[in-house]
């Protein structure tokens, strides 16, 4: 509602609230409207799942939990699953100690001046920007997983997810086409982080004056000179982003030391 205060946040801090909001709308909300999973989709689930599992910077009940769910998926031997089982394994109706993922919704570093604006599809940027990283910096964590060595493990899992399961389906359509273009030619874990960096950018540029617009996060090309001065640089008069400085940026930003555990009521 209108009369919700705003809660301020700091804009160079990642806010664990928005990721865990996020993964509780992903898993009890968007993937709801699929009642059976089966076939490619199944697939593409596992994959989503094995990439947050291994690579979540997260609290260790929600970790537990994805850990729990990706256990599941791989030992059952079932072609088919409905929907219903995953939503128990979420709400842990098993009552295995130490799961637990909230089902409030609470947006910080994602909320939006109005419910349509922001929230859900910041919270999967965020998430796959953080992903990104985490895979660059780790690089063992996918070791004895179906994606181990792919350096496009995370973008590709991004590129299904978004492609399949994602709500807004027109934006599904424009990930894909820009998947197709360039993807491929990623061929180390910087170069994943870089690649999402440059497509987000795409997408923020497209998006400026557009409805999807919140007039209170006007659409920019991102990391601004506030936040990351040695990012930007001029040629010929020119703006032109130094690469290097970038990456380095990207990964202390959405680094597991940047996230606050914070909680406000
Ligand atoms: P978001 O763009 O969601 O960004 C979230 C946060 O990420 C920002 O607040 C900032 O801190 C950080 N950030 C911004 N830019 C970058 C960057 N380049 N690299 C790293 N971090 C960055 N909406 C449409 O209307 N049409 C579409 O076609 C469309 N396609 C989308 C495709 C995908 C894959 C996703 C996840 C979303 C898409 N959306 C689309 C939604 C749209 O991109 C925004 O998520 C939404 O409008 C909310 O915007 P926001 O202001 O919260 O910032």
């Amino acid at each position: 509602s209108t009369s919700e205060r705003f809660k301020e946040f700091d804009k160079s801090k990642v806010y664990m609230v928005d990721l865990e909001s996020g993964l509780h709308y992903l898993l009890r909300v968007e993937l709801a409207t699929h009642k059976t999973l089966e076939g490619v989709e199944l697939k593409l689930f596992k994959d989503f799942v094995t990439v947050v599992a291994k690579l979540f910077p997260g609290r260790q009940s929600v970790v537990k939990l994805l850990e729990t769910l990706l256990e599941w998926l791989i030992s059952l031997p079932l072609e088919k699953i409905p929907y219903e089982a995953i939503l128990d394994l979420t709400n842990n109706k098993m009552r295995i100690s130490g799961l637990h993922l909230s089902e409030r919704v609470q947006w910080l570093g994602c909320q939006g001046s109005s419910v349509a604006l922001r929230g859900y599809p910041c919270s999967l940027w965020t998430l796959f920007h953080v992903l990104t990283v985490q895979a660059a910096s780790r690089t063992d964590a996918l070791a004895n997983t179906a994606l181990e060595d792919d350096p496009q493990a995370v973008l590709q899992t991004m590129r299904q997810y978004i492609g399949t399961f994602f709500g807004c389906r027109e934006c599904g359509k424009h990930f894909e086409e820009m998947a197709q273009e360039s993807m491929s030619q990623v061929k180390s874990l910087d170069e994943a982080v870089l690649w999402l960096w440059r497509k987000h950018n795409q997408v923020n540029a497209r998006l400026a004056g557009s409805m999807s617009e919140d007039p209170m996060f006007p659409k920019t090309q991102w990391p601004t000179p506030d936040l990351c001065p040695t990012c930007h640089e001029e040629q010929d008069g020119l703006h032109v982003w130094n690469e290097d400085m970038v990456l380095a940026f990207l990964k202390k930003h959405y680094s597991a030391e940047n996230i606050l555990p914070k909680h406000t009521s």
